[in-house]
């Protein structure tokens, strides 16, 4: 095999779709060396507050402060034991027999034509920022587990987009509901799947918000066009990152190879596991299209470095893909409205 070539079926192997599983993805060795890393930077920065006369914050006032590895956020999971003990959660079947709805009516705002500083564009995409995902019992431990991805608002009036894939039942669902939690610390629960598409990796839900912070849906993007994301990857909340669109590539969906492939975007902002549906934005605060995959290309000489007995086999990364659903595939879930057959 030509070494510029990957492995497709290792590729794919490598290929994730990106909601957390609730167990630890991470080792307790890479938490505890990354802490090491961290202490020389603590202590620079404890010095340089020592020198300044004026005690000053980092950040400015209106900037909240994530705490480092956030698993399993506490006072949203007690919101989501409240909420389902008080009754206001749908049941599961419900939402997933409204999985077969293919399209629904939405008025969307406009694009927006203005550029917009680096600031605006962090505060437009986390306003926006709506995490989705399972509040379900779970079948191996016998917990209740809050397991949220990403998704951000479409409408004013509660319409939030994400992935197909966030939505899907986790396998160790015993009974549970979706929920979606804002910034501001809300939660909801999600009252109507408004749509999906499996293969293009959308869907499109409802929870009952009436003060969203939407961003616009936006087709008009070419290769080197700047883009950006606010996600939580691997529970390190609020993760706000920028890049360039790469390329538009072609996807054929397994188990689906007789219908036409699916439009994906290549971009460099940073994402991983916890970040599907998220919103990546182009420099005007528009909604290009959302987080779904990520991919690391392998070394040619991965077959020589490890697979011996009790050895894991090490295989050096050349390159990372970022693959984002792109918005025509929201947009296609969504009839003005006015039109036959929408909701
Ligand atoms: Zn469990």
């Amino acid at each position: 095999m030509n070494a510029r070539e990957p492995n497709p079926v290792a590729a794919d192997v490598r290929r994730l779709h990106l909601p957390i599983p609730h167990s630890a993805l991470r080792t307790p060795h890479l938490v505890r060396a990354s802490l090491r890393r961290l202490l020389p930077i603590v202590s620079v920065v404890v010095l340089l507050l020592g020198l300044g006369a004026p005690p000053a914050f980092a950040q400015s006032p209106a900037v909240p402060l994530y705490p480092a590895d956030a698993r399993e956020d506490k006072a949203l999971k007690a919101a989501a034991a409240k909420l389902r003990e008080s009754g206001a959660l749908v049941p599961d079947t419900t939402l997933t027999n409204q999985f077969a709805r293919t399209s629904c009516n939405l008025s969307l705002p406009a694009p927006r034509k203005s550029r917009l500083t680096g600031r605006e564009l962090w505060a437009a995409a986390r306003a926006a920022h709506i995490r989705v995902g399972w509040h379900f019992l779970c079948t191996k431990c016998n917990n209740w587990h809050l397991d949220l991805a990403g998704g951000y608002a479409i409408t004013k009036d509660g319409a939030v987009a994400t992935c197909q894939h966030v939505v899907k039942r986790p396998g160790n669902f015993k009974e549970g509901s979706l929920v979606a939690a804002d910034e501001d610390g809300r939660l909801f629960p999600v009252i109507e799947i408004l749509a999906t598409d499996r293969r293009a990796d959308t869907c499109i839900l409802r929870i009952p918000a009436k003060d969203l912070k939407p961003l616009p849906l936006h087709t008009d993007v070419t290769p080197g066009d700047r883009c950006f994301c606010f996600s939580d990857p691997l529970d390190e909340r609020g993760y706000f990152s920028d890049g360039i669109v790469n390329r538009f590539l072609t996807r054929q969906p397994r188990r689906d190879t007789n219908a036409p492939p699916v439009t994906r975007l290549n971009v460099t902002t940073d994402w991983a596991p916890g970040s599907s549906g998220s919103a990546v934005l182009d420099e005007f605060g528009n909604a290009i299209g959302h987080v779904t995959t990520i991919t690391t290309l392998p070394g040619a000489d991965d077959k020589a470095t490890g697979n011996e007995k009790g050895k894991r086999l090490v295989e050096p990364t050349l390159i990372t893909l970022h693959e984002a659903v792109s918005a025509k595939d929201v947009l296609a879930l969504i009839q003005k409205p006015g039109k036959n057959g929408g909701r």
